[in-house]
């Protein structure tokens, strides 16, 4: 059987005396076994990375960025054996799995710019011959606790710009796909990466309360959902560290009565059930505006979400593959139920499906569920899976007020021909990331990402500018160079408050 170790720069790793089942979604079988690792792994990681770290820190950025330029060619190189490795552990088909891959390759490319991005502030004449200037120093060891949903993106959108900021970093991806995780640290230093700048831990809540407690680590970056992620973010913050922690969502997709139907139905299709609905930016939940547009809607819906394919991860035709495990299945499947005995019109069932030649893959089936409303509990919590929840509206305030007054608060879009309603929902609706008329507003690699509410725990968000503030710290320097004239003539004056 395939095991999974941890990536340390110190040697070979220990036996692992722990180990989870790493298994293939589409067959349901046990494909590997992943190393459990504990508070002695993670105490050879640090000390290899602080032996590294001052060194890498010291390294000109433009250095920093050539390594960076260089790691994304090597992703790109091995672009198809990472997506195959991705899809085998994730279930996402193939073409999702580069798109996981691409995301996280425009953080790598924003990361090739930190020598831009690092550059400080400068005041001449602050004072009499007094200067002031700020500059962006590492955190030193930083880590990332990562999902299981994007086993290539978040990763590297942690780790690019922890890195080229001149931090050590180590991983602890999902231990559900850990592998693709390994292959990302393997190529870093193939790339030329400095042995101790990245590794890899694997493990659970052992290793992630080892990192949260470590006093060598200074910030911890979290992905996750968010009780999970409400915790991690307490006990680092509790352990002095820096922490940013991410959390569930559920995503509102509102539909104004002049949207271009056609168009919502096929963004529908892609951001409901695409990578079956295992997206914290997915829209689980759509509101038609007005009882003539759920109808109209509805009448769309049903048909193209009977076209839907799924298939194998590998089958090209295939629209969705099968979700993680048979535990998350299980979950989305008792949701389905739960939302039927609260009142909800099951429109299409998507339990009990299962693949002819798969029959043990953990597969579930598109699901529409009509009259949905926001007193159900399956409203309000995640399901993570291709189901797709209607809960209509009567006007545009009521639209509003539900993504609004939800617990969550990660992403939200509005489909509309009229650009005062477009513009008007994006400043007052209560969420951190708004598309209008487009259904999954992921922000581009030099913008940053991040919610609100219970979606998101810390002040900073995930890359851009945002990012490289997270993983830096300011340091401000005020500096005077007397000319030493006799008189004193160049008496040193500081301004003072007040
Ligand atoms: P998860 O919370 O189960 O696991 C995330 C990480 O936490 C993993 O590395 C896991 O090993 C660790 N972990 C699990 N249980 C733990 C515990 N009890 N104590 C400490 N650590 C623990 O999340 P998941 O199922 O892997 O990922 C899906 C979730 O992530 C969804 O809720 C999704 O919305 C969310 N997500 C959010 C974003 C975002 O940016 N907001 C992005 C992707 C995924």
């Amino acid at each position: 059987m395939r095991f999974i170790d941890h990536v340390l720069a110190s040697g070979a790793p220990e036996p692992a005396a722990r180990k989870a089942p790493v298994f293939d979604p589409n067959s349901g079988a046990i494909q590997a076994e992943v190393a459990l690792g504990t508070a002695a792994t993670l105490e050879r990681a640090i000390a290899a990375a602080q032996a590294a770290q001052p060194a890498w820190a010291a390294t000109n950025p433009q250095r920093r960025a050539r390594v960076m330029f260089r790691f994304k060619e090597l992703v790109e190189a091995h672009m198809d054996e990472l997506a195959h490795l991705l899809s085998s552990e994730h279930g996402k088909v193939i073409a999702d799995s580069k798109g996981d891959i691409q995301r996280g390759l425009e953080v790598v490319e924003f990361a090739c710019g930190i020598p831009h991005a690092l550059k400080g502030e400068y005041t001449q004449g602050a004072g009499p011959g007094i200067d002031v200037y700020s500059m962006r120093q590492p955190i030193g060891i930083g880590a990332g606790i990562t999902p299981f949903n994007f086993p290539a993106m978040i990763p590297l959108w942690m780790s690019a710009v922890a890195i080229a900021c001149g931090n050590a970093f180590i991983i602890k991806p999902s231990e559900r796909d850990p592998s693709v995780p390994v292959r990302l640290a393997e190529l870093f230093l193939e790339a030329g990466l400095p042995a101790g700048i990245c590794q890899v831990v694997q493990g659970d809540k052992e290793m992630v309360d080892a990192i949260l407690d470590h006093p060598a680590i200074g910030a911890v970056s979290f992905v996750g959902s968010s009780d999970i992620a409400h915790y991690v973010y307490n006990r680092g913050v509790a352990a002095g560290k820096r922490v940013q922690a991410m959390g569930g969502a559920k995503n509102h997709g509102i539909v104004m009565p002049d949207a271009d139907l056609d168009q919502v139905v096929n963004d529908l299709a892609g951001a409901a059930f695409g990578s079956a609905g295992e997206r914290c930016m997915a829209l689980p939940v759509v509101v038609p505006v007005g009882e003539d547009t759920a109808e109209r809607l509805r009448a769309k819906l049903i048909p193209a979400i009977h076209a839907l394919k799924v298939g194998v991860s590998t089958d090209p035709e295939a629209h969705y593959g099968p979700v993680v495990t048979q535990a998350h299945k299980e979950k989305i499947e008792g949701w389905i139920a739960r939302c039927a005995e609260e009142g909800g019109e099951l429109v299409i069932d998507g339990r009990g499906f299962t693949l002819q030649g798969h029959e043990n893959g953990f597969f579930v089936g598109p699901t529409l569920i009509d009259h949905v409303t926001p007193t159900m509990d399956s409203y309000h919590n995640e399901i993570f899976g291709p189901v797709l929840q209607i809960v209509r509206a009567k006007d545009f305030d009521e639209a509003l007020a539900l993504p609004s007054k939800h617990h969550y608060g990660n992403g939200v879009a509005i489909f509309t021909r009229n650009g005062h309603a477009g513009r008007e929902f994006a400043a007052r609706v209560n969420v951190g990331m708004v598309g209008i008329n487009v259904p999954i507003p992921v922000p581009v690699a030099y913008h940053t990402f991040g919610g609100w509410k219970r979606s998101a725990f810390g002040d900073t968000n995930q890359h851009g500018m945002e990012g490289v503030k997270f993983w830096t710290k300011v340091k401000t320097v005020t500096q005077r160079w007397p000319d030493g004239s006799p008189d004193g003539s160049n008496a040193f004056v500081i301004p003072t408050m007040g």
